[in-house]
């Protein structure tokens, strides 16, 4: 706090340094895994000021940035109490969703520029950092990005994983046959 508003204080990796906070305020609402504009405007209505953002601290380099919230908020302050009033109304509730509210998103791969499916379901990157994932997605697994030719390829959340290797599904760098052999036959 500054006297007048509320300050969020962040350590971040450089990727979400330079890609996330640096593109400032609005960019971070249009993709906000992690629910940050909530959490600041919720902590600065606890405290009855006004939300002035981010100070981020570069975990790497040691930089530090600020990122500022907009003067005007009061919309975006509705709004996110709002939705934060919903979710506590949902938890406290017997609600319980038919089914999880995000699908699972088409794991693909694109050669030549035709962008095609390897079968696979990935979990939605929200899904991946949620404390309901084994609710929502219980039968969920971890394994290497299929799609990935990293010598260290990432771990992710599948939701459905019927290909565990590229080459299995047809794709080899130096064989288009291959591939398109693979193709005809699904
Ligand atoms: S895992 Fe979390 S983010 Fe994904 S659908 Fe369930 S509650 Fe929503």
């Amino acid at each position: 706090m500054d006297g007048e508003k509320v300050w969020d204080v962040k350590s971040a990796s450089p990727y979400s340094y330079t890609q996330k906070f640096s593109k400032g305020y609005d960019n971070l609402k249009e993709d906000d895994p992690f629910g940050y504009v909530m959490q600041g405007h919720l902590y600065a209505e606890a405290k009855g000021m006004d939300f002035g953002g981010w100070i981020v601290v570069d975990k790497s380099s040691g930089e530090i940035q600020f990122v500022q919230a907009p003067d005007d908020q009061t919309e975006d302050r509705d709004h996110y109490i709002s939705e934060a009033g919903k979710v506590v109304e949902a938890l406290m509730s017997n609600f319980k969703y038919k089914k999880p509210p995000i699908d699972p998103v088409e794991e693909t791969y694109t050669l030549d520029g035709v962008r095609t499916s390897t079968g696979n379901k990935l979990l939605n990157k929200n899904c991946t950092f949620c404390g309901y994932r084994k609710h929502c997605w219980p039968k969920a697994i971890q394994h290497e990005k299929v799609t990935s030719r990293a010598k260290n390829k990432p771990i992710v959340w599948y939701h459905t994983l019927k290909v565990r290797n590229y080459e299995d599904h047809g794709y080899q760098e130096d064989s288009r046959v291959t591939r398109k052999d693979s193709q005809a036959q699904r």
